[in-house]
Parts: structure tokens; sequence; C-alpha cells
């Protein structure tokens, strides 16, 4: 095959820009994930950087130079981008001054005619980058082992190639140079640039997507007011691991809730129900269900509580509720709750029906004058 390196450069050039329109195509569909546009801006200026190094004539010596500083650049963006895609916040006016303090040396260098010595840097600089970032991803790997395995092995396999390119340089012991550096070790290096650059692209994608499907099943699963599970979240849960004897159901109606709204208005009426959730978050503990059912009543699922526990936690809930009232402009909002309570018995069929005792249990809390506990057996409070 008669491919010279300039070609390879090339190619990869116009991979990296492919790439780049990739992105941003995607970020467009959505915007919320930032990392997508620093992959663009890296691309693009790796792409640009690429191209001109491979194009222009190497006697060019500032044009060749500015082709290394955006290639600098691009890494700097893609590294960002793995901060923002691990969810790290940038140090933006560090991350310009880091620009500067690389590129300047490398250009100078590739100006003042030392061309063997900046190129060989400016390799050591693009592998200690893309090492960096490798590092960035190797540690989130818990997300998805194998894709980001995958993502870290060929950020490391293109840092070796362009440590490889550093090290030819040196041991040619060339200072200055009069054509582009052309050995194996630069078209193994652009070999691996292609390779690196489709291959992370497509893992990278990978990753959003499947970020992007968790955050939708997210969504589907949670009340987007209150945070709690929403009802579909909670039978199919119950689906999974079904409702046994002896587990508890407790159906929570906030009292008089309409005359709040009315009087309080809507954002206050809101408030509140944040406010009932806090209250079941902070009770409630690990393996309890808790869903807002709908309007103002939620469900807990309790395993294996006996009748007087489910009591005591949802007198606990109720107390704390009508404890804290929210604060408005017309001073605080009086909200109370009532809950029922049944608990599964081997005669039961699954969760309807011991939702139906303990929402006949609620009636009577709301019959008995609200604000209080009521259980399939016995008021309580
Ligand atoms: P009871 O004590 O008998 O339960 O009386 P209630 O007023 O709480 O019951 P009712 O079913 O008559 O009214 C429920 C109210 O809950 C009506 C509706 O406007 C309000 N509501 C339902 N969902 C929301 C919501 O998301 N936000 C607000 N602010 N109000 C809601
Ligand atoms: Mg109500
Ligand atoms: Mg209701």
């Amino acid at each position: 095959m008669g491919m010279d390196s300039d070609t390879l450069f090339f190619a990869a050039g116009i991979c990296a820009t492919a790439l780049a329109l990739t992105m941003l195509s995607v970020w467009l569909q959505n915007r919320m994930d930032r990392f997508l546009i620093g992959w663009f801006i890296g691309m693009v200026l790796l792409g640009c950087g690429v191209v001109i190094y491979s194009t222009i004539p190497f006697e060019f010596t500032a044009v060749t130079a500015s082709g290394f500083a955006l290639q600098t650049a691009g890494f700097i963006a893609v590294y960002a981008a793995a901060k923002l895609f691990v969810g790290k916040r940038m140090n933006w006016p560090a991350t310009a001054a880091l620009f500067v303090c690389l590129s300047v040396p490398v250009s100078g260098l590739i100006v003042m005619g030392f061309e063997g010595i900046g190129i060989a840097l400016y390799n050591l600089i693009a592998a200690g980058l893309i090492v960096l970032t490798a590092r960035l991803y190797w540690n989130a790997r818990r997300e998805a082992p194998t894709s980001i395995t995958g993502v870290t092995a060929l950020y490391l396999l293109t840092a070796l190639s362009f440590m490889a390119c550093a090290a030819v340089l040196v041991l040619d012991g060339k200072w200055s140079l009069d054509h582009r550096p052309d050995n194996w070790a630069e078209n193994l290096n652009a070999i691996m640039a292609i390779a690196g650059i489709t291959g992370i692209g497509a893992l990278s994608l990978g990753l959003n997507q499947s970020r992007v499907a968790r955050r939708h099943r997210i969504e589907a699963r949670t009340d987007p007011l209150t945070g709690t599970l929403n009802r579909r979240a909670l039978l199919d849960s119950l689906k999974m691991d079904h409702l046994q004897p002896g587990d508890a159901v407790i159906v929570f109606d906030l009292d008089n809730f309409k005359s709040i709204n009315d009087q309080y208005g809507h954002h206050a009426g809101d408030r509140i129900l944040c406010q009932f959730a806090h209250e079941l978050r902070s009770i409630l503990r690990r393996g309890d269900l808790a869903a807002r059912m709908g309007g103002e009543e939620f469900v807990v699922v309790i395993r294996q509580a006996s009748v007087p526990s489910s009591i005591a936690i949802a007198e606990r809930v109720r107390s704390a509720f009508a404890a804290n009232q929210i604060q408005t402009d017309q001073g605080p909002v009086p909200a109370t709750a009532s809950a029922g309570i049944a608990i599964m018995l081997p005669s039961d069929d699954g969760f309807e029906s011991v939702f139906r005792r303990a929402d006949s249990a609620l009636y009577r809390a709301k019959n008995n004058g609200r604000n209080r506990v009521v259980t399939e057996l016995q008021v309580v409070a």
C-alpha cells in the first residue's frame, strides 16, 4: 500500500470533522449533555489542526505551528468533555492558561527552526493530555465497565502512538527538520488516530445513549412534583417483588386539600405535597416503597411489618407532617393527613385487595374527623 503519513493524517482530520458533526447533531437533540459540545469543539480543532498540518507546506513554519496549537486546543477540549461527562466542574481560566503554557513553547520552537524538538514536545504533550482523559474515564468505569474499559484502552493506545513519535524524533536527534517527519511511528500514529477517533466516538455516543435511556426510565418512574415513585413504578415494583402475607399497605390522603388550595393557592398546595413527600422520605427506611398514587394520595408498602409497627410509622409521618407547617404570605398552613392501614393476609390474592382494605380504613379515618391513623381493625389516634 502506498499510503504516506500525510494522506493518513488528512484522513484522520476528515474523520474528526465527521465525528464533530455527528456529536453536534446529537447535542442539538438533547442540549443537557454538554460534554457533546466539548467533543464537537475538540474534534473540530483537531480536524482543522491535522488538515492544516498535513496539507500546508512544512516550510511555512508559522502555519505548521498553528496546526499544532489547534491540535493541542483540541486535546484540551476533549479532556474538558471527559470532565463534563464524568460530572466534574471545569476551571475555564486554568484551562486557558494550560493551553497557553503548552502551545507557546511548541510554537516557539517550531518558528525558531527547532522543528524536531518542537514536534517531539507536542507529541509528549498530546500523549499526556490523552492519558489524563483516559484516567477520567477509568475512574468512572462503574457506570458502564465494558464500554469505558474500551474507551480507556483506545485512549491509551493512541497516547502510546504519540509517545512513539516523540521517541523516534528524539532518537533521530535532529533538532531542525526541512520536511514533516515520516517514519513508522508517524504512520502508526495516524492509523491509531483514525481508529481512536472512530472507536472512541462510537463508544462515547453509545455511553451517552444509555445514559439518556436511563434518565428516561427514571423520569418515567418518578413523580415530577414530589420526587417519589409514581403509581406505575409502585405497581411495577410489586410485579417484580410481590406483596407477601405480613406486608403492610398504608394509604395516606391529605386532609381538606381542596380548601387549602382554594385558600392559599395552588402553589402553596404543591409545596405542601413536597413537604409531605419529604416527611415520608425522612421516616421510611430502605426497602420500604412510597409512591404518589395521584392527586394528594400516597401509598407506602412496608415489608413484614406488624400492626403496631406500621401504626407507629404512619403515626410518625402524620405527626411530623402536622407539626412542620409551611409558611406562606398568609401565614402558616395548617395541613394534616389521614392514613388507613391494612396487612396482607394469606387469603389475599395481591396488592389490590389489601389496598382496598387500607382505603376503607382511610375512609373511616376521614369520617372520624381526619388527621388520624386507622387500621382495618381499630382506630388508633
Ligand atoms: P379530604 O380531606 O376528604 O381528602 O378532602 P380533600 O379536599 O383533600 O379531597 P378532594 O378529593 O375533594 O380534593 C383533592 C384536591 O387535591 C383537589 C385537587 O385540586 C387537589 N390536587 C390534586 N393534585 C394536586 C396537585 O398536584 N397540586 C395541588 N396544589 N393540588 C392538587
Ligand atoms: Mg384529600
Ligand atoms: Mg384524595
